[in-house]
């Protein structure tokens, strides 16, 4: 479903990746795990477009995000395509983002409305639905700022959610929580996993859900993956000195 092959990214002269091949296949469901700086986001945010690449194939459900013109380099797909492969992703960013002047359920149901085009009643259906799946029904007519973070973020669920993506992109979406608010969100994401075998890519610092809800933990440092492999594997007996010595500062 993703396809990174021979990526390239730099930030002027840093260089990110260098030669970055990683996939995700459809149905599972990936953590990614690393130290600060270590290209994670960047890797999601290249993924919904919010960065270019210098070099290489991203491919999203078969098709690449950039092609090769022969006098700028690699350019975007063109915008109908784009605008379809966005479709396949939702995001769940770790400051939740929501639209702040308007109701929860106006923040779930705009992008169905003005992105693919739905009637308000259809729109207003779905929203219905995410809100008792992340347990906010009660919270459909209030605005973000009276919200808990904890309940901010389940909103920013179920709005990646409403467009019915293909696969859901998570960063570090309770890293900005108080921790008793964590567990709240983190069951919406369980649940998803467990009843609705979502396909999900998730940067996580939080060690035991990565090794919970995972088929596949990636350890990541410097914009390569060290190590990579089941969880049981790679959480009890991980084979390289970096991975061993991160994740002993974890665990
Ligand atoms: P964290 O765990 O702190 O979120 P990360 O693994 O998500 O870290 P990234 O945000 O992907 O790391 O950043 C990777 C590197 O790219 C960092 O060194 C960062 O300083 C650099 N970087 C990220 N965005 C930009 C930008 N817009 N301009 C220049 N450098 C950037
Ligand atoms: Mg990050």
């Amino acid at each position: 479903l993703i396809e990174f092959k021979n990526v390239e990214k730099r930030f002027g002269d840093t260089v990110i990746f260098k030669d970055f091949n990683f996939s995700v296949e459809e149905g599972e469901i990936v953590s990614i795990i690393g130290p600060s700086g270590s290209g994670k986001s960047t890797l999601l945010r290249i993924l919904m477009t919010l960065e270019g690449i210098e070099g290489g194939v991203v491919r999203v459900a078969g098709k690449p995000l950039w092609h090769k013109d022969t006098d700028k380099g690699l350019v975007p797909a063109d915008e109908k395509h784009l605008h379809e492969m966005r479709n396949h992703l939702g995001m769940v960013f770790q400051h939740f983002n929501l639209f702040p002047h308007m109701t929860v359920k106006r923040n779930i149901t705009e992008a169905p409305m003005c992105v693919q085009g739905k009637t308000k009643i259809e729109a207003n259906k779905i929203a219905d639905e995410l809100l008792e799946l992340v347990g906010l029904s009660d919270k459909a007519d209030m605005y973000p700022n009276s919200l808990s973070g904890g309940q901010k973020q389940r909103v920013g669920i179920a709005r990646a959610l409403a467009m019915q993506p293909a696969i859901l992109l998570l960063d570090e979406i309770t890293s900005a929580l108080d921790p008793e608010l964590v567990e709240e969100v983190l069951d919406v994401i369980r649940n998803l996993a467990l009843k609705h075998s979502f396909t999900m890519l998730l940067v996580t610092h939080e060690m035991y859900f990565a090794r919970e809800i995972s088929d596949r933990v990636c350890f990541f440092d410097q914009g390569a993956i060290v190590e990579e492999g089941e969880p049981e594997t790679l959480f009890i007996h991980p084979k390289e000195e970096r991975t061993q010595a991160f994740l002993k500062a974890y665990m």
